[in-house]
């Protein structure tokens, strides 16, 4: 027997979420029954969508319930096995974050072929994050080399990987980002163009500045004014691959959509809303490519990442202040 703090939801945030919407609890981790893999987690990831599991209403994924451990990605060690295939050592990840340690059937885990990567990038770049990116740009967007693609939340986990995977297919990248490090690093990682959106918050005299051609692909994380920045500038047969809108994420009331929805008809824009988990078939082809550019020194990600269970509510929060550059994580160990 052992124990494992974890992380609750005490109450479903209005707005903004605060630190006394969640509990910390310390529970009992019991032995592995037959079929069952005990694992001590090492890092866990907190990700804007969980914002939505907060609230009681029908998604496409079931909200948290009061009361209980939060759930997400977490990649830890197998401590104890009674499960054919897994071994004390093995690397596995699973969706039971927010705790340090659990038993659980083993189907709920699976094993980490790491491709020489840090364990942790498989919460970030080489993970669910990272995948959404090269999803939404090649299987949603479609792109294509030459091809002008706009970014949103640009410096982000999954922004970070859109930016270089449009950079990799020969497209020209416009990035936007919130505040001068994040611009800089927009510029390591080789994109284009760049919009710090706080300095310039005319957004679509930022976009024409940007890119006064006009926009291929808009790859939008953000929603509102970016949204509608980039409809603006979108050129004709654009395609919008809609990943999240986490400027709306904690409003209280229904935001208004763009004003300027109408261009869609007269540019036969295609947008298009996507969720990841349609789409894990091309996971093993993307990390098999994405390897393959980190090794070469073709691509650069960042980790934020704060340290121990305690502090998994507040790495939460920053994800809405935007105190992450790159992918937001939690150091367990
Ligand atoms: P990020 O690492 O990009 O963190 C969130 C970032 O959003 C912040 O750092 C901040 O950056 C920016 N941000 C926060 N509030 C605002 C705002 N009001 N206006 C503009 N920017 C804001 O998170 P992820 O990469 O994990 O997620 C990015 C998006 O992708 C989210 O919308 C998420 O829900 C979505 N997503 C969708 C998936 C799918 O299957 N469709 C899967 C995974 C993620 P800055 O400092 O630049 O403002």
């Amino acid at each position: 027997m052992t124990t494992s703090r974890e992380v609750r939801l005490k109450r479903r945030p209005i707005g903004l979420p605060t630190d006394a919407d969640f509990d910390l609890a310390t529970v009992e981790v019991g032995p592995p029954g037959p079929g069952e893999v005990q694992v001590k987690n090492l890092y866990m990831s907190v990700d804007p969508y969980m914002r939505g599991r907060m609230t009681d209403r029908p998604s496409y994924v079931p909200p948290f319930e009061i009361g209980a451990a939060l759930q997400g990605g977490a990649v830890g060690e197998v401590v104890a096995s009674s499960a054919e295939g897994f071994e004390p050592g093995d690397i596995v990840s699973s969706m039971l974050g927010w705790r340090e340690a659990f038993t659980a059937p083993a189907s709920h885990l699976q094993k980490i072929e790491t491709h020489g990567l840090p364990i942790q990038a498989f919460l970030g770049v080489a993970g669910m994050p990272g995948l959404t990116a090269y999803v939404g740009l090649t299987r949603v967007a479609e792109i294509k080399a030459g091809d002008t693609v706009f970014v949103s939340a640009a410096a982000g986990a999954v922004g970070q990987v859109a930016c270089q995977v449009a950079r990799l297919k020969g497209c020209t990248v416009i990035g936007s980002a919130g505040g001068p490090e994040k611009t800089a690093f927009l510029r390591e990682i080789g994109v284009d163009q760049v919009i710090d959106y706080k300095a310039e918050p005319d957004l679509k005299a930022a976009l024409k500045r940007a890119a006064p051609d006009g926009v291929d692909v808009y790859f939008d994380n953000v929603g509102g004014p970016h949204l509608e920045a980039a409809l603006d500038r979108a050129r004709v047969n654009g395609r919008f691959a809609l990943c999240g809108m986490i400027s709306v994420y904690n409003s209280e009331q229904p935001e208004p959509g763009p004003s300027n929805l109408a261009l869609v008809i007269g540019r036969r824009l295609r947008l298009q809303g996507f969720i990841v988990s349609d789409h894990f078939d091309l996971a093993p082809s993307f990390v098999d490519e994405l390897s393959g550019w980190i090794k070469s020194g073709q691509f650069h990600y960042r980790e934020t990442v704060d340290q121990g269970i305690t502090a998994a509510p507040g790495a939460f929060l920053k994800l809405f202040n935007g105190e992450n550059t790159g992918k937001m994580l939690v150091k367990l160990v």
